[in-house]
């Protein structure tokens, strides 16, 4: 059976081409970026119609497949932007009327879980998801996923988009930051865990202030940021590991491109003995094959929807 999965909750849309073995044929994606200014609904929404048609035709090319291969068409149906959800689902309607497919609503966050388990080859990790908007502990119980810890304002992505956003560093930041923190030293910055919470909103204020004072370098506030706000999640993380006896983490969401970040959860697994799993860069951020892998494993749960904008993976 070959799945073809569509993403487009945010920024990105991508078409994944997936078998039932797990194998991915392709995972091709285009993201809108911006210079100067953060997330623009409406220019999402065009960037995702412009890119589609020419997506499709590359995904295909190289998966070597045709419509007549594709059992069914899995979207992500939320949580997102609604103005990009809405154009995902009307682009997926459209094919799916022309090329007589069933559609599948799949949960977006559900996804990022289930390609990081999958890639890994793990039974019953702890998740650490951390993109632009989602920042969640989170463990699987009887099939069903419980959110032990998360943000309780904005997003770990989000948080790193709005700094890159103050200094000038155009849309999305967090690469850009991880480069500059590269050449800094730390400052102090406000540290805010409440249980297996964490909160960024003070740490952003924080951040923007000492931009204002102009007293201390980019690089020293990029690093000192990273470092801050990793360590918060590396804590909750760890907790989560103490509390459920799990020995396996695995680190999922765009934000888990980050080299530093991933060299601290790495150590901290090593240090109880557990073990640190991400995932390659081209699986970390959004992207169709997660959705086209997610919409498999639900292929017999019967859902008939459209969108859901705030629809969240412990509501799946
Ligand atoms: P996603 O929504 O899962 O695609 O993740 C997007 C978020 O990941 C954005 O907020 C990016 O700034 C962030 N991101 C991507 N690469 C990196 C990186 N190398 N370091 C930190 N954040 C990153
Ligand atoms: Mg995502």
């Amino acid at each position: 059976m070959i799945i073809l999965g569509v993403e487009s909750t945010a920024h990105t849309f991508g078409i994944g081409i997936v078998t039932d073995k797990g194998k991915i044929l392709a995972n091709v994606k285009d993201s809108y970026t911006s210079k100067d200014a953060g997330m623009i609904p409406h220019e999402i929404a065009e960037h995702h119609e412009k890119v589609a048609e020419m997506i499709l035709k590359e995904a295909f090319k190289t998966a070597k497949v045709k419509w007549e291969d594709i059992e069914f068409i899995a979207y992500s149906a939320g949580p997102g932007l609604d103005p990009a959800l809405w154009k995902g689902y009307h682009i997926v309607t459209k094919w799916a009327k022309e090329h007589r497919k069933k559609l599948a609503g799949v949960n977006h966050c559900c996804a990022h879980l289930s390609i990081g388990k999958m890639w890994n080859k793990l039974k019953d990790p702890v998740y650490l998801y951390v993109s632009g908007v989602n920042t969640q502990v989170i463990i699987q119980e009887k099939n069903k996923y419980l959110v032990l810890g998360e943000t309780l304002d904005i997003g770990l992505g989000n948080m790193l988009d709005k700094f890159g956003r103050i200094l000038g560093l155009g849309f999305p930041s967090g690469p850009k930051i991880e480069e500059l923190a590269k050449k800094g030293k730390y400052i102090e910055l406000p540290y805010a865990v409440k249980g297996m919470d964490v909160s960024f909103s003070g740490l952003l204020t924080k951040a923007q202030q000492l931009v204002e004072r102009k007293k201390s370098s980019k690089e020293d506030l990029c690093f000192s940021l990273q470092e801050t706000a990793f360590a918060m999640c590396a804590e909750v993380a760890e907790r989560a590991l103490a509390h459920t006896g799990k020995k396996e983490l695995l680190l999922v969401g765009g934000v888990g491109a980050n080299k530093r970040f991933c060299e601290m959860l790495d150590l901290m697994c090593r240090e109880r003995n557990a073990k640190f799993y991400k995932v390659p860069v081209d699986l970390a951020g959004d992207q169709g094959a997660m959705i086209a892998w997610e919409g498999f494993l639900r292929k017999d749960e019967v859902r008939e929807m459209t969108i859901n904008p705030h629809w969240r993976a412990d509501e799946v």
